[in-house]
């Protein structure tokens, strides 16, 4: 017989842990609620005949959040045999409540009390018959990490699946309540198998708008129905839903009390460590402390040191000295090894050398994420990001986005708020991502004199091109203002898995490596021919890095430069290496060098510290490189949504640089006024007034 297991549970209570081991999978475990939206799909390791299905961590089975509708959809929609709750030992209060729910819908479920080695450590106490009694289902204790009882709960889930009770549930709601649920069960669902029946009165009961459709209820009978909520609603004095809420609450406070025996929390570690790592005057400057030595220890310390040895010895001697030798030999055109070692194995080897960097940064943000430190960090944030109008929840991306855009981007995905999650798309990738660290250095070094504030002052920017634009785009219509609490589980802190978190790192950084491989060879082969060939007073030739500016790129950079020229950076050249950024920010720095005939530098395309400056920022705010933009399109999932992203990072970009170069150059004497001058200062206005603006949409 096919048993089909559904593995439901809260967040971070443990399932995909248990789901891995079951089916010796890779799946993603993450200390972060909202990991898993979709459900996953896996066979038993050795038993052919049972499915077992991941489903997105809940809290309930209503249909607020995408994670529930998914959830639901499988359980009440698909029935599996059997549901598999994995329940957080540690806060078996909070997991009841989804417990209660499940045993409603009237599929057997078997309960697995996961964390059992922090319980027993804890010297908590959990009553299994007596739990198991109250509730009706079969109850065993696990530690999926240490692998304890995993066998046994497959062993017992089979046997529950496989067994002819009906399952019924043992709670009882208090009269007024039942007496409704009865009239409801025989005016709409009593030809339904009576195992479905409770499930589906108790959300009429809630008038649950999505099975209401589902069941299509004659109005008469519904309004019938909806007399006898009336009266129930006011013998109670509340609302429906908040019956229902109250009442499960109130019979799991009872059991709990019964069943299990909780040392006090106060003197957990945990509940130690939080204290100080979130409190008011602590979390902050204790979080910022962090971040630095994070980016000291992988960009500063062993960043620099790596990049520069994979891009001098390893791809500029070794690699590209073989290459071009043995080409060489077999009589190459001249053309080609050029294409091949300078153009495609250059670029492709100066995004290499920051592999090693982004390793250790997503070591880093990974272990911090699944010890539980990054959930914090968005609580922490919460504080100071609801003034602007953002939730803490927008600060995961924006952090996991320094990395790379493209996991902050997807990060986003947990953001319940349909407005929020639009605008931390549109501004994640304003913090400079590894791959722009190049063009900082490159600009830092060469125009702004080496300064050591170039950096950081990259990051604020970004920071605060985030904040301003969540503050101006929160008063138009489309992104008003939600009240959206904050609500996020704070996980216990532990040990991080490190074989979990060296997969992270590695899926991550193979991305990078493929990316590299592919987007960038292709990208790099381009830029290469459009910047070696042109068409010169001899006709369609190859110009060897010689007289550059009749290269094909020259004209396609000259062509639109002009737009450029108000921000300091009208020549062509900057305008190419610009473009390439398009593929990979990192390709900026390679086509600058590229593009350079012989005797120039930089600071011959720009001119001065403010030209510089400009440059650097444009390139920092505007649309992220291919990767990012096609992950933007996925998690945007709304053609007109997307559209929007990319204009607004180009239009803000362009404005921002705008004001830079010609305010910024008027007050430091290197640009006259012109007519763009009195056109910065209006813009500059506007976003002034778009910021102070009282916020109409603001809800009171
Ligand atoms: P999910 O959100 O329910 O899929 O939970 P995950 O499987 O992603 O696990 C959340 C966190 O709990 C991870 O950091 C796991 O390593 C950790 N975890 C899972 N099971 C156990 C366990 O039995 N004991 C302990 N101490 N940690 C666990
Ligand atoms: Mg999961």
């Amino acid at each position: 017989m096919e048993i089909r297991i559904g593995l439901a549970g809260n967040p971070n209570c443990g399932k995909t842990t248990f789901f891995n081991i079951l089916t010796g999978s890779n799946q993603y475990v993450g200390n972060w609620p909202g990991v898993t939206v979709e459900k996953k799909e896996g066979k038993v390791k050795g038993r052919d005949n049972v499915t077992v299905t991941d489903l997105p961590g809940i809290y309930s089975l209503s249909p607020y959040t995408p994670e529930e509708i998914v959830a639901r959809n499988y359980l009440v929609g698909e029935r599996p045999n059997v549901i598999l709750n994995i329940v957080d030992g540690t806060n078996i209060e909070r997991n009841l409540y989804l417990t209660l729910q499940l045993i409603e819908t009237g599929i057997p479920v078997v309960m697995a009390i996961n964390m059992m080695d922090v319980v027993r450590k804890n010297g908590d106490k959990i009553n299994i018959d007596l739990l198991s009694k109250r509730l009706g289902v079969k109850i065993i204790e696990v530690s999926a990490l240490k692998n304890e009882g995993v066998e046994e709960t497959v062993d017992l889930a089979v046997k529950t699946a496989t067994s002819d009770n009906v399952h019924l549930p043992i709670h009882r709601f208090s009269g007024p309540v039942e007496h409704t649920l009865a009239h409801i069960e025989e005016a709409v669902v009593h030809e339904i198998p009576e195992e479905q029946q409770r499930y589906l009165a108790v959300k009429i009961f809630e008038n649950d708008k999505e099975v209401l459709k589902t069941l299509g209820v004659e109005s008469d009978v519904l309004n019938h129905i909806k007399k006898d909520i009336k009266l129930c609603e006011t013998e109670l004095d509340d609302d429906a839903e908040s019956i229902i809420i109250s009442e499960r609450y109130d019979y799991i406070t009872k059991i709990v009390k019964e069943c299990c025996k909780k040392v006090n929390v106060t003197t957990t570690t945990s509940y130690k460590l939080d204290k100080i790592l979130t409190g008011k005057f602590t979390g902050l400057p204790i979080f910022a402390l962090i971040m630095f030595g994070v980016y000291y220890v992988s960009v500063t310390l062993i960043g620099t040191s790596v990049t520069d040895w994979v891009n001098d010895v390893l791809f500029g001697e070794w690699i590209c000295g073989g290459v071009s030798a043995f080409l060489t030999n077999i009589g190459c055109a001249e053309w080609l090894i050029s294409m091949i070692c300078d153009g495609i194995l250059g670029g492709v080897g100066s995004v290499i050398g920051f592999a090693p960097q982004m390793a250790i940064l997503f070591f880093f943000l990974s272990f911090l994420e699944d010890c539980g430190y990054m959930t914090r960090i968005a609580f922490v944030m919460d504080r100071l990001f609801r003034k602007f109008g953002l939730s803490g929840k927008s600060f995961i991306p924006l952090l996991i986005g320094s990395g790379c855009g493209v996991p902050g981007i997807m990060a986003s995905k947990t953001i319940e708020s349909d407005s929020d999650r639009r605008m931390t798309i549109i501004t994640t990738t304003f913090i400079p991502c590894g791959a722009k660290l190049p063009i900082i250095s490159l600009i830092g070094g060469a125009i702004l004199g080496g300064k050591w504030w170039v950096a950081p002052s990259m990051y604020l920017i970004g920071v605060i091109a985030v904040l301003v634009s969540a503050l101006m785009l929160k008063k138009t219509k489309p992104f008003k203002a939600e009240e959206n609490p904050f609500v996020m589980e704070l996980p216990s802190y532990h040990m991080p898995v490190m074989s979990g978190v060296f997969r992270h790192v590695w899926e991550r950084v193979r991305g990078f490596i493929i990316k590299a491989g592919t987007v960038l060879v292709v990208a790099c082969a381009v830029m290469w021919c459009l910047s070696n060939f042109g068409v010169t007073s001899e006709g369609f030739v190859y110009l060897g890095g010689e007289n550059s500016d009749s290269s094909f790129i020259s004209y396609i950079g000259s062509a639109i430069a002009f737009i450029f020229s108000p921000l300091g950076f009208g020549n062509w050249k900057c305008v190419a290496a610009t473009l390439s950024g398009f593929f990979a920010k990192e390709n900026i720095v390679a086509t600058i060098g590229v593009l350079l005939s012989k005797g120039e530098t930089v600071n011959t395309l720009l001119t001065t510290a403010v030209a510089g400056f400009s440059f650097l920022v444009f390139n920092l705010l505007n649309s992220p490189c291919i990767a990012a933009i096609s992950a933007m399109a996925k998690e945007m999932n709304s053609k007109k949504w997307f559209f929007f992203a990319l204009l607004y990072q180009n239009v803000f970009a362009y404005l921002v640089c705008l004001m830079i170069y010609q305010i910024g150059g008027l007050f430091s004497g290197t640009v006259s006024f012109n007519f763009f001058t009195p056109v910065a200062f209006m813009v500059l206005l506007l976003f002034v007034y778009q910021i102070v603006k009282k916020d109409r949409n603001k809800i009171q």
